[in-house]
């Protein structure tokens, strides 16, 4: 029942578990809070949640379902008064989707008020969550965002702002932070900068957020990146940068420019439109082959198409039409129906390739099951040859960094070579991009494989951490999906 919850019958696709955003210093803190949130709802569909402080005191409404159903009443918003507030959308797939791992976390400590919410994941967060347990702690959610609560609230220094970063250093994994305190705000970003983080302004106001659209979407001026490692503070005093981790290479995730984020943002300073087209220049030129037509699979194989068909000099074209209209269940399918369900998102358009030669492209293949589909609908109206170029490396490791991946076992790049996928998928030629492609679509030359320079590890297994958890328990791949046996 769980894959249900937000792609209904089939998404095939990996799935980031959140994104977050912050305001400082505006009138209705709150609503701008939604609108990002909204921006952002591809991040996460589980559930969304906003904590505003009206200078007293702290208000929070977090709900499971989308931003637009949880925030479209004014008596809620009405309630979320004041000038700050942070903001978080939550995807997850196990039924570890209660209430109370819903974000922003708020916990009364001894400095007051404080609030939190997380776009990553610690992956060192059941060993620290044991640790806290065994002195005292009480845990009340399953989320590892918990765990930094607990860390700040045990720790031993005198300052808030101290606290939290003794917290942050004991911390293993990707996390992109905001915080809420009685004095102000406090943005994060983990070391290695795996998770995005933008910095913007409206007016007096500051907005943090996961993407550039959360702040396209109300007005707001793009400042810069958070960058890895760095701390910002943000009080009546105004903004304060710190850098309390040391300086190391950033690895931030390749991922999120080939599929998570949105194509109309900037993610570190590059127009993620701009780089999935020229993947798709990138694939067509390791993978050339002569066809009519370049179909995208809609919509996030898109702009690689695009790309792909204007270096192959061969005319794009929409065969695959996506309907807009399936969003959360709306019928609850045996297996019969459930078969049926990429037709309810995606339709071949017949008249245009009957008797054609196509080039497929998608942005990845996870376990393949979309791909079969989706092949057979194009062969179902008569296509003639389907070749099929995906516009990544082939997916081979899972995620401990905040997104969701199946377990290794299910992906089909893990346990099967190109051959025997395209055997499996049923397409006359299948081709994936060279992770060095991908470098060169993002502007490198190559990947530096002695110094990466990014996250790559789901293709390559070369995490750019400890994964402390996966070495010391046998769990499930994060702390999001441990259920409470197991604490
Ligand atoms: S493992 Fe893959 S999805 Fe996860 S952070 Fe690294 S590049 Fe991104």
């Amino acid at each position: 029942m769980d894959d249900f919850t937000t792609n209904p019958f089939d998404d095939d696709k990996l799935h980031e578990e959140c994104g977050v955003i912050g305001v400082y210093g505006a009138e209705g803190a709150a609503a701008i809070c939604a609108l990002g949130l909204h921006a952002l709802q591809h991040r996460g569909q589980e559930a969304a949640g906003i904590t505003s402080f009206d200078g007293k005191e702290f208000h929070t409404h977090r709900a499971m379902g989308h931003v637009a159903g949880n925030f479209d009443s004014d008596g809620v918003m009405a309630r979320l008064k004041g000038e700050v507030g942070i903001g978080h959308n939550r995807y997850a797939t196990t039924g570890e989707t209660a209430l109370r791992n819903v974000q922003p976390l708020f916990a009364e400590l001894a400095s007051g008020g404080f609030a939190i919410c997380h776009n990553g994941n610690i992956s060192n967060a059941i060993k620290l969550r044991k640790d806290l347990v065994r002195r005292g702690s009480i845990f009340q959610s399953t989320s590892d965002t918990e765990v930094i609560i607990h860390l700040v609230a045990t720790s031993t220094y005198r300052t808030l702002l101290d606290k939290f970063i003794d917290a942050l250093k004991q911390v293993e994994g990707a996390y992109s932070l905001l915080c809420l305190t009685g004095e102000g705000m406090i943005a994060c970003r983990d070391p290695l900068g795996v998770r995005p983080l933008v910095l913007g302004r409206l007016n007096d106001a500051y907005i943090v957020a996961s993407e550039t659209v959360a702040l396209d979407v109300v007005g707001a001026t793009f400042l810069r990146s958070v960058e890895p490692g760095e701390l910002i503070v943000i009080t009546a005093r105004g903004l304060r940068s710190l850098r309390p981790f040391g300086v190391v290479r950033p690895r931030p995730c390749i991922f999120e420019h080939v599929y998570f984020s949105r194509p109309d943002s900037v993610v570190d300073g590059r127009s993620v439109y701009q780089v999935r087209k020229q993947i798709g220049v990138e694939l067509a030129r390791e993978s050339p082959v002569e066809a009519d037509m370049v179909v995208p699979v809609p919509d996030s194989g898109t702009p690689a198409a695009i790309g792909f068909a204007q270096a192959a000099g061969i005319p794009f074209e929409l065969g695959i039409i996506r309907s807009h209209y399936v969003g959360r269940t709306f019928i609850q399918p045996g297996d019969q129906i459930r078969n049926l369900g990429v037709k309810l998102k995606h339709n071949a358009n017949r008249a245009l390739i009957d008797g054609k030669k196509i080039v497929l492209i998608d942005d990845s293949i996870v376990r393949g099951t979309t791909s079969l589909k989706i092949v057979q609908m194009l062969r179902d109206a008569g296509a003639e040859e389907v070749h099929m170029r995906i516009a990544s490396p082939p997916t081979r490791h899972s995620c401990y960094y905040g997104v969701d991946t199946p377990e290794r076992s299910k992906l089909l790049a893990a346990n099967m070579d190109v051959e025997r996928m395209r055997e499996y998928i049923k397409v006359d030629s299948l081709a994936f991009l060279s992770i060095d492609g991908l470098y060169r679509a993002l502007g490198e030359d190559m990947r530096d494989d002695a110094a990466p320079q990014h996250c790559d590890a789901c293709f390559t297994g070369d995490y750019p951490t400890r994964l402390t958890d996966q070495e010391d328990f046998e769990v499930p791949d994060q702390l999001s999906m441990l259920a409470e046996r197991m604490i």
